[in-house]
């Protein structure tokens, strides 16, 4: 059925009030950004929804984009229709007849906002039903498992007719959150970890740590991919690249083998941190998940995390590994992830990590490293390249505008 209009709904219903107000704003700001291929849409808002006038585009294709865009609930192909009984009957009858394949069995579904519709809901069940039924002989009533259930939606202005709901991405509208920095590595987890920080409303900037000339420039390119992937959900990303091979080989020289990765954690996080404030966000994002390896028991986690005041933010922490793949499958982050490009931590991985290192002696090995490492760290954070990414490859500007999304 060629439908001309598309209703929108919003998620996270339980907000009230001038949050309400500000989320039903940012999100359809973000809609159109997000759907400005399509020029012919014309955005309608009433409270809690939008009703996307369709001008001639492909509803497939809207819908495709839509899919992706974070605080929508759901959405629906519908027919409008004037508040009148006959109307609404040859509407769902019309919506019906078009459904490819044809069902066999059906059920009429009435809400009733406007509940001064001279019928009631049991009345209209009846008068729908019984009308579909008289003019599609082949179609059975069927209340508890039909093939379709054909929805009526009576609302103040006009009545919505439609069989379709498709599930939309959830979560809040992109930034409304406020902004956090994503630990992005080359590997399956922190770009799921950075998507699912997105999906709740939080712009993130990346912050990738390499070790060039040892890992090489297809191991940044690599990261570079997935950041402008994650840039599809967000309109473009901020990349900051920090060298760290001079902070690694050092911690490599103290003699702690076992201590390599919890060292190396702990400086990046501080990095990190540093990173945050010059770019105002509040919180670390990281992709562990717990027992994984050996960086990621509780007891490294505790020692890891105690090196940053920043609240860090682990989405992936309580999920399986397959629960993670399946999400990096479904974002498209997968197939990038899994190309055998080293990162730094690989390069200098013990041969025995520790899996509940002493934060008594952690803290010993840092301070003997002295203010060489402090040198090191503020120079790293000094040397570091940002660049901004795109999906479409069109640099991005370095600063944002207030409501910017693309
Ligand atoms: P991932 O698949 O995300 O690399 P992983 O299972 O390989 O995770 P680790 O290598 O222990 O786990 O990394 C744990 C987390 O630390 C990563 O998810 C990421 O957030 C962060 N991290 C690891 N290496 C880097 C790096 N080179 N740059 C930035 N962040 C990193
Ligand atoms: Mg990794």
């Amino acid at each position: 059925m060629n439908y001309d209009l598309v209703l929108v709904r919003f998620g996270e219903i339980t907000i009230k009030g001038r949050n309400r107000n500000r989320f039903e704003k940012m999100l359809l700001g973000q809609m159109k950004t997000a759907l400005k291929a399509f020029p012919a849409l014309e955005y309608e808002r009433t409270f809690g929804r939008v009703y996307l006038h369709l001008n001639g585009a492909s509803y497939e294709q809207v819908a495709e984009r839509l899919r992706d865009i974070f605080g929508i609930l759901s959405f629906s192909p519908v027919v409008r229709c004037l508040q009148e009984i006959e109307i609404i009957r040859d509407a769902a009858l019309q919506v019906l007849r078009e459904l490819s394949p044809a069902p066999r069995t059906f059920k009429v579904s009435v809400k009733r906002a406007w509940k001064e519709f001279p019928h009631d809901t049991m009345e209209m069940n009846q008068l729908i039903g019984a009308h579909v039924l008289r003019n599609t002989p082949e179609l059975k009533v069927d209340v508890r498992k039909p093939d379709i259930e054909l929805k009526i939606d009576v609302q103040y202005e006009n009545t919505y007719v439609y069989c379709k709901v498709e599930k939309g991405a959830g979560g809040f509208p992109l930034g409304m959150n406020g902004k956090a920095m994503l630990l992005l590595s080359g590997g399956i987890d922190s770009p799921v970890a950075g998507w699912m920080a997105l999906r709740k409303g939080l712009e993130i900037e990346a912050v990738h740590f390499h070790s060039y000339p040892f890992t090489s420039e297809q191991a940044k390119d690599k990261v570079i991919t997935l950041a402008r992937r994650l840039s599809y959900y967000s309109g473009k990303i901020k990349l900051h690249l920090v060298p760290f091979t001079d902070i690694q080989t050092l911690i490599s020289q103290t003699g702690y083998d076992s201590l390599i990765i919890t060292l190396m954690r702990r400086y990046m996080l501080r990095i990190t941190e540093a990173l945050a404030e010059k770019n105002g966000a509040l919180a670390i994002v990281a992709g562990d998940s717990l027992g994984q390896v050996a960086s990621q028991t509780l007891g490294s986690m505790n020692v890891i995390g105690r090196s940053s005041s920043l609240p860090l933010l682990r989405p992936l922490v309580m999920l399986d590994k397959q629960d993670i793949i399946d999400a990096a499958v479904k974002i498209g982050t997968f197939d990038t992830s899994i190309l055998p490009f080293e990162d730094c931590c690989t390069l200098f991985v013990p041969k025995n990590p520790a899996i509940n290192p002493n934060l008594n002696i952690v803290e010993r090995v840092e301070k003997y490293m002295g203010d060489e490492i402090i040198r090191l760290t503020d120079r790293a954070i000094q040397e570091t390249e940002t660049i901004v990414l795109t999906e479409d490859g069109i640099p991005g500007e370095a600063e944002e505008k207030e409501d910017s999304w693309f």
